[in-house]
């Protein structure tokens, strides 16, 4: 089964962003809704919601970025962001781990996961 992987902070970035955009057009969908105030005064405040939720989510993106490990792709040589313990650079994919134990293994995103039962042994 073929999955796809994406840097995760481009994958957070692009979350908060649609976010925006659902919030944007849920308001502007109230505007149908002109006739009844109650129903268009809900799409609104949903609307603003969302757009509320996306700042949270840039306010992460900020808290993780400066968690995250900037390191220079050995691929296309441009710096990229690594977050835990294995990312995907952000300009050509290719698979970045931290950890020297992990180098030359496919990448898979489960090592994030198994990162305390690792740290056990
Ligand atoms: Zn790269």
């Amino acid at each position: 089964m073929a999955k796809t992987y994406s840097n995760k902070i481009n994958k957070i970035r692009s979350f908060a962003l649609a976010l925006v955009f659902i919030g944007v057009i849920v308001m502007y969908g109230g505007i149908f809704f002109r006739d009844n105030p109650i129903i268009m005064l809900i799409f609104i405040s949903l609307g603003m919601l969302s757009i509320l939720f996306s700042m949270v989510v840039y306010f992460w993106i900020g808290m993780l970025s400066t968690r995250a490990v900037v390191v220079t792709c050995p691929n296309c040589e441009k710096p990229t962001k690594v977050l835990g313990r294995v990312d995907m650079c952000m300009h050509c994919r290719e698979p970045l781990t931290l950890d020297p134990d992990l180098d030359g293994k496919e990448f898979d995103e489960n090592y994030n996961k198994k990162k305390k039962q690792s740290a056990e042994q």
